[in-house]
Parts: C-alpha cells; structure tokens; sequence
C-alpha cells in the first residue's frame, strides 16, 4: 500500500523532534518517536507494519460502538469539511472545524473523557447552507434525521452514563444495547447466562463482543466477528493479521496470531481465552500487539468492550526496570499491608515490559493509555497470568511537551517541594506506573465463591485505586532504594505531592463547571485523596491538608511517612471491599469521595488553569511507515516518518480504513 506523506513533515531527529502539534477547544495534539524502529531487522519492521494496519482497521467499530449516528455524522462532517466553498477563515466555519476536530478526536460526537455531547458553537443554518456544497451522493442516508442528533442537547446527551439511580442503559448513548433495552433486560439476560454456565470456574467474558438488541420482545446478542456485527471491519483485520504471520518472530507468536484470528471468525469467546492464554505467555518476540475488544469503560454495565489496537516493540534497556519488579512480585505481595486472606499465595506469571507504541488505534487513538494489563478475564490472570507494559515512548512525549508551561509555578506550594519533583518527578511517576501496572492489578485474590462482577458499575473504580495505593503504598519502600529503582529514600515524596495535588486539585481542570466526577481513572484518584485528606484531619497534626496562600489553595504535606501509612490502611480496605465483593462498601466509598466536586474549589482551579492557557487532555498523531519495495514488489525497507498534519492523518484515515456501512444494525 502507497502511504502519503504530508507536506508539513518535521524532522524525525531526537534533537529537534516537535512534540507539541496543533491545539484545539480542550485538546493539545502530541506526536511520538518510535525509538528503537531503526534498529529492528526488516522482517520484524514488516510484522510491525502488517501490525499497525490492523490497528487501523477497526477504526469504524469504535466510531460505531461509540454511538449509532457517528459514522453518518463523520461522513456528513468531513464532506462540508473538504467541499465548503464559502468563506473558510469565517467565524462559522471556524467553529465548524473545531466540533469537527473534537468530533475525530472523540471518535464520535460525545466528549472522550467526560462523555458529554458537545454543543457546536455554529448554527443549525450555517450547517445547511454549508451542505450545499456536497454532492448529495457523498451522503447516501437520511442527513435530517442527524440535525437533532448534532444540535439538540437533550437527544443523546451521554455517551455513558454512571448516575446512580439512572437506568444506566437506556440513559447512554453508547451502541452497546440496542433501543428499548433496559438495564434490568440486560443484567438479568446476563445473570442467567451466567448462572447456565457449566464451567463456572473459567468463566467466559459474558457479553464481551456483542451487541444486546430486543428483537420482537425477544432480546438476543448480535456478535462482532467475521460475518455478522461488523463483519466488515474484522476481514479487514484479519487480512492483515495473515500477513503479519507470514514473518512472526517465532512460532508462539504465529499461534497467537492464528488463535485471535480463529477468534474474529467465530466470535466464540472461550477461543478468546484460548487466544489470550496463548498472547500472555508469548514474551519472547520484541514486537508486539493488542487488538480486539478489550476495555469495557465504555458500556455503562461494564461488560462491552470497545474496540483498540496497538502495534508495539519492545524497549530492552528500560524493560530491564519492571523485570526487577516482576523478580519481587512474590516479596511485594507478602509484604502489603491486605489482610493475609486476601493475597495470592503464588504470584506467577506477572511479566513486565517497557514498550515503544508504534501505532495507535480505535480505542487508544488518539487518546492512549500509558500503561496496559491484560488480559482482563480474572481466572485467566489467575492462572496464567498477565502481561503488563508501560508505554515509555508516550510518557516521555507527555512529560517533554510539558516541560516549562507554568503549571508547577502556579500549584505547587513552594520551591522546595518543586524542586523535588523536578528531580525525580519523571522517574517516580514512571515508578508509579510500573508498580500499579506490573504489581497492583495482579495482586490480591477474590475469596473462593465471590463473583468477579459483583462491584458492577463500581468495580472499574476499586480495581483502578487498588493498584494505584499498591503503586503508592511502595513507591516508598526502602526495597525499592534496595533494588536500585529509586536513587534515595526521598525520591517517593515527587510522587505523593503530585499525586494528592491531582487527585484533590488539578485534576478537575478536566471537569466542566458543575459536573461530578464520572471517569473510572478519576475517580479513583479523587477516591484516593479525598479519603486520606479527611483521615488525615483526624490526626492531631495532620500529615495532609489543604492551605490557603493569598486567596489560593495548596496541598501541603506535613508528614509524608504518615501519609505512606494512610495509603495503605485505604489499600488494605480496598482490596477487602475486591475480595469479599462488598458492593454496597464500594458504593459509599465511591459516592462519598469519589464523585462530588467542591464548587468553590473547582471554580478556583478553573480559573488558575485558564490563566496558564493550557489544554486539560493531549493526544497523538501517529507516525506513518513509508514502504521502499523494488522492481518486483518485494519490500527493502521501511521507515518511520512524522509530521502529518492531523486533519490530513483523520481525513486520509477515513478514506483508506472505512471499513463499515453508515448504517449498522
Ligand atoms: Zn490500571
């Protein structure tokens, strides 16, 4: 395949390399540096490849899981997009470029983080008189039916809804149920599946990959895999996934390949296990990939999964690191401050890699995660294990692009404290990651019995501030200082200020002005620091607490080896809550630290965060693999190159991976 270069391509050299790209409403675009892409043989730069067009392929699902108009919306969009003949530097079509912009950053029309539908800041007249300009057979569907959809806020107006006392499935415009389906319909359509299962010691991922629809009265599951639910997508997938076989680094890694295909035909879920058995224990390959349903953030039931992929190799210097946390699982495990009946006896199987990202896709793209655990079905975990990465090329964007804009100035409490982060900021909080990612999910265990879901809508919450306190619980251990991961013993403070300033402060800059906390990975840390900030102002010198400094608030810490002891009294409550299923713990915890939004505080950090002018959330462009082949069609070689525009990446994107029909039902 010709891959297109952009006109505006930077340079791909580490001195000058331009993280920072275009910005947009709350959005900073970044790029990434596939380090290490040079270095690879040609053959594993060819699996690298086949691997990133896969990760592409299923652009479309996503679009379409996120909601049932997107894919007619993006359409309809990007045609006023190319074709507008009327005035581009207007104010109109300003506004209409940035709804545009958010819409592809979002992959659909709902905020990617806060799953609010945006409001355009152009007018339902402007969009009509703009479509004129399309040529109507570029919009082969109803477009009247979309006005609503795009301008009325009442109509769809959350992606996933997590209200308590809402009927979470009906009140969500995410496409994982079809219409009329209820939140009691498809809770008891899964209990009953789950109480027919004959082998309910390796449970399946009940309703992973597919859609819920009520078919006269009837309700029954529409699956995604070659042939039925986006079909479409999935050959496209699967074609690549052959060739990527064809030059696997090794046999293991062919098998994977060829069980995941097996999977994508079928759609039957105990394959999928089989195939994620199989891609836990396949480490020795330096290239490797997620793609698949993976996540299910996005169903307000917690069960569906979205769409991602993700081409990878692997970092061997700082893999070097997590190795020596994965050596130590056992030690770490025996030595947390959970009760002994709710830790794993045998700690096996947890790898640990760092990774180079050289492709993102659906549900990564353009806004990624910095660290993966997976496989998420929990007796699989518990018995072969997990693979975890840290995603090391992202992280280091992240901290480059946000290297001097003023954000430490304006909300640490005073140069000492920012001193430390700036010495040890950037390792810690990699630290952070690791432990949370290599440690935290895979410790503990569920006491015999206990249903994995018990937690529903809570449990992503628990199961995020579980390994997050793990992380923070031994982010300070003098084993660490042991290990040669930290350079001292006061390297771990860095991350305790940062972290409770962020979960009791800055983090609300990603929130709109009386909205509550909805995220799963927010509310956690909202969880974590609430929860010792109030314990803490219990002590007779508490080891944390909020201060005012001419009219503006601070975290400050007093005691920071207190605060380690908070930490773990919260991890140790926690995992309790994970093992014994305590739902209605979990749900007090959560709704009462997790969720409500002080309005003066969030006013206050609001208006600090605007004055710096910066963008609350960041995502990334992709590079792109330019293919050199000779005269007979054989590839030579392979570079990596940077610089596409992102409009030009979305635009080309839509054009060469739109793999679904407008409409799929
Ligand atoms: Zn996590």
């Amino acid at each position: 395949m010709t891959i297109c270069v952009s006109a505006l391509s930077t340079t791909a050299r580490a001195d000058n390399f331009v993280y920072n790209d275009e910005r947009f409403a709350d959005l900073q675009m970044l790029r990434y540096q596939v380090h290490g892409f040079d270095q690879l043989t040609l053959k594993q730069k060819t699996l690298v490849y086949y691997l990133s067009e896969a990760a592409l392929c299923g652009r479309d699902i996503l679009w379409d899981q996120n909601g049932r108009y997107n894919l007619r919306i993006r359409q309809l969009l990007e045609s006023v997009y190319t074709d507008f003949k009327g005035n581009r530097s207007s104010k109109d079509f300003q506004a209409f470029t940035t709804y545009l912009k958010r819409v592809w950053f979002s992959n659909g029309i709902h905020h990617h983080y806060g799953c609010e539908k945006f409001q355009p800041a152009f007018s339902e007249q402007f969009l009509r008189k703009a479509l004129k300009d399309v040529d109507p057979k570029k919009l082969p569907f109803d477009i009247e039916e979309l006005f609503p959809i795009i301008f009325d806020p009442t109509v769809m107006p959350k992606r996933t809804n997590q209200a308590d006392g809402e009927d979470l499935v009906l009140t969500s415009a995410a496409n994982y149920y079809g219409a009329g389906v209820t939140q009691a319909e498809a809770e008891d359509f899964y209990n009953r599946m789950k109480e027919a299962d004959t082998d309910p010691a390796h449970p399946i991922m009940f309703g992973m990959n597919s859609r819920l629809v009520k078919e006269d009265g009837e309700l029954r599951e529409k699956v995604w895999r070659s042939g039925g639910l986006y079909g479409a997508a999935i050959d496209r997938i699967i074609y690549w996934l052959q060739k990527a076989q064809t030059v696997a680094e090794n046999d293991k890694q062919k098998a994977v390949i060829g069980k995941l295909i097996e999977y994508y035909r079928t759609g039957d879920l105990k394959t999928f296990d089989a195939y994620t058995i199989l891609w836990v224990e396949e480490t020795e390959g330096q290239v490797d990939f997620t793609n698949g349903f993976t996540e299910s953030y996005g169903d307000p039931l917690g069960m569906k999964a979205s769409w991602e992929g993700l081409a990878n190799i692997k970092d061997m210097e700082a893999t070097s690191r997590t190795e020596k946390l994965s050596a130590n699982a056992q030690w770490f495990e025996d030595h947390s401050p959970v009760d002994a009946r709710f830790k794993k006896e045998n700690c096996k199987g947890i790898t640990a890699k760092v990774i180079v990202g050289a492709m993102l896709g659906g549900d990564l793209y353009p806004s990624t995660a910095i660290g993966i655990n997976l496989p998420n079905s929990n007796w699989v975990r518990a018995e072969h294990g997990s693979k975890s990465v840290t995603i090391g090329n992202f992280t280091d964007a992240y901290n480059k692009a946000a290297r001097g804009n003023g954000f430490q100035e304006e909300f640490v409490i005073d140069e000492a404290t920012r001193e430390l982060i700036n010495q040890y900021g950037d390792a810690c909080d990699d630290l952070h990651t690791d432990l949370h990612e290599c440690l935290g999910h895979g410790s503990g265990k569920l006491l015999p019995g206990v249903d994995a879901d018990s937690l529903k809508a809570y449990g992503s919450t628990i199961e995020e501030a579980r390994a997050d306190l793990f992380g923070l619980y031994y982010v300070a251990d003098q084993k660490l200082t042991d290990l040669g991961l930290t350079p001292n013993g006061e390297a771990y403070k860095s991350q305790y200020y940062t972290y409770m300033m962020n979960g009791l402060m800055t983090q609300l800059v990603r929130i709109e002005p009386g909205n509550s906390i909805e995220e799963a990975h927010m509310r956690n840390r909202a969880l974590i620091a609430h929860w010792v900030l109030e314990h803490a102002a219990a002590q007779a010198q508490p080891a944390v607490e909020l201060v005012k400094r001419e009219g503006k608030t601070y975290v400050k810490i007093n005691d920071y080896p207190t605060l380690r002891n908070l930490f773990g009294e919260l991890l140790a409550e926690i995992q309790r809550i994970k093992s014994e299923g305590d739902f209605e713990a979990a749900r007090q915890l959560i709704e009462r630290y997790a969720v409500r939004v002080d309005k003066d505080l969030h006013n206050e950090v609001l208006k600090r965060y605007r004055a710096l002018n910066l963008a609350p959330y960041k995502g990334f462009i992709n590079p792109e693999y330019i293919i050199e082949r000779d005269d007979k069609g054989t590839i030579t070689d392979i570079r990596v190159t940077y610089g596409e525009a992102y409009d030009h990446q979305m635009l080309r994107y839509s054009r060469d991976y739109r793999t679904l029909p407008y409409v799929n039902e």
